[in-house]
């Protein structure tokens, strides 16, 4: 969505609000399963001495799957991103920093890739999350499973050899 600056972009002290819809196919988190509604950003952008700075609130309720677990549970997502904006972004080496598009800003895709580079994230079903036993996949968080501990290679061969001789 175009935001247009033309009211506030030679006039320090002003800003203009908005509120968008963001392009879900964009946002792939790793983990993700489905969102549960709409994804939005919800912001302003603020002419402070004449340089624009852009804040939006992204909201996304969403299903994910934990890092430990596997299992799907909602979780809501509501960061805060600021950007500055400048006719000129091309020659700037700062990330959160966007161009204008003539006189307007592209709200939707700067929330969107603000966003995207703040995938990385792990969701964890809680915060201590056991998680599944390598050997037979059971959730731990139910109980302990039956797998005995895995047993250095090395200490096997000696049992096996205790038992070799108990057999003599
Ligand atoms: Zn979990
Ligand atoms: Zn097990």
């Amino acid at each position: 969505m175009i935001l247009d600056l033309h009211e506030i972009i030679e006039a320090p002290g002003k800003s203009v609000s908005f509120r968008c819809e963001l392009d879900r196919e964009r946002l792939a988190f790793p983990g993700l399963e489905a969102f549960a509604g709409p994804v939005t950003a919800t912001g302003v952008v603020k002419n402070t001495a004449g340089v624009l700075t852009l804040t939006a609130d992204v909201e996304a309720d969403m299903t994910v799957l934990c890092d430990r677990c596997g299992k799907p549970f909602e979780k809501r997502l509501s960061p805060r991103y600021t950007a500055t904006l400048q006719a000129d972004a091309e020659d700037a080496d700062s990330e959160n920093v966007f161009p204008l598009d003539g006189d307007g800003v592209d709200v939707s895709d700067v929330a969107e890739t603000c966003l995207i580079l703040d995938m990385d994230r792990k969701f964890l079903c809680r915060p201590d999350c056991k998680g599944l036993c390598p050997v037979c996949g059971k959730d731990l968080n139910d109980g302990p499973c039956g797998c005995k501990k895995e047993i250095d290679p090395r200490m096997a061969a000696l049992g096996q050899l205790l038992d070799d001789i108990q057999e003599v």
